[in-house]
């Protein structure tokens, strides 16, 4: 060891990582004590849903700013998948509203049971969610316009549409009816809900049929379709509006892009079953961003009623 070297180590107090001439392993590779000693009460998780990333473009926001700027990124102006709850809340004034049918719940009646039975499956998601169904209705107003909105919630088992679905969706055509209101969907679903099999494709009849009486009644239909917007949904109430109207780059259609390409063997089209793609092939009225989605559907209502 050099004159200077030496003199180098006896002014650092902290120990070298390379191993110590005697042999030991140097302090920093030494673990005084064994396992963690931090005290739970100590303990700083993260909470849940704190913060958000981005999907497209892995931008990380609070969760806060995202619900500020109506769940979009503001990076990529990606629209994050959002519950009833939040397009109440961005729609009705004052975040306001009467919620409608609360009280009808799934049954299992046909007994299906796929990887657990269809009641567990119920039951997992009334316990752990404060949902009801795939489907909430609101009675509220939107820039002071009396308005009837049904939402679906993808997280109840897809947003599938199921017989209380339908039955709600009925119902909500006769409040508008009896009311003279304008009524609004929001679909987000995958399509049918398979352990209500057959039951579950009555409802593509039945909400259509309701529909008809709507528009009897003179009453306007605006249909929002959001990512996703597929199968009965898309082949029933969904796009059957007096306004067909979409939110930016949404995957809407009936059957999975690769269903799709297996079936016809082919590459599909860029951009095929978004939005923008469906508006150029005349699908929908227009797109839609979430931040003026509250103005453009008081505009539509104030428009109708002239
Ligand atoms: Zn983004």
């Amino acid at each position: 060891m050099s004159q200077a070297e030496s003199t180098e180590n006896k002014k650092n107090t902290i120990p070298l990582y390379t191993p110590k001439p005697d042999g030991n392993t140097p302090l920093w590779y030494q673990r005084p004590r064994k396992n963690i000693v931090t005290p739970t009460s100590e303990k700083r998780d993260t909470p849940q849903g704190l913060w958000d990333k981005c999907p497209q473009c892995n931008l990380i926001k609070l969760t806060k700013d995202l619900e500020a700027n109506y769940f979009i990124c503001p990076k990529c102006q990606h629209h994050y998948r959002i519950g009833s709850h939040d397009y109440f809340n961005i729609l009705f004034d004052n975040k306001q509203y009467e919620p409608l049918f609360d009280n009808i719940f799934s049954k299992d009646f046909l007994g299906f049971t796929d990887l657990k039975s269809y009641q567990q499956r119920l039951d997992d998601i009334y316990t752990h969610t404060d949902l009801k169904d795939s489907m909430r209705v609101g009675y509220g107003k939107v820039l002071g316009e009396e308005i009837v909105i049904a939402c679906m919630d993808f997280d109840f088992i897809g947003g599938s549409l199921g017989s209380v679905m339908g039955e709600k969706f009925a119902r909500a055509v006769d409040v508008c009816i009896s009311k003279r209101v304008p009524y609004m969907i929001i679909c987000k679903s995958g399509g049918a809900r398979m352990m209500e099999s057959a039951f579950s494709l009555m409802q593509l009849a039945k909400t259509s049929s309701k529909l008809v009486q709507l528009s009897e009644a003179k009453l306007p239909y605006i249909s929002l379709l959001t990512d996703p917007s597929f199968g009965g949904i898309s082949a029933s109430f969904g796009m059957l509006g007096d306004i067909n109207i979409a939110e930016p780059d949404a995957l809407i259609g009936f059957a999975g892009p690769r269903v799709i390409k297996e079936t016809i063997k082919r590459e599909l089209p860029e951009g095929f079953q978004r939005s923008e793609f469906l508006l150029e092939h005349g699908f929908l009225d227009f797109i839609v961003s979430r931040d003026k989605l509250q103005a453009k559907i008081h505009q539509m209502m104030v428009l109708f009623k002239n």
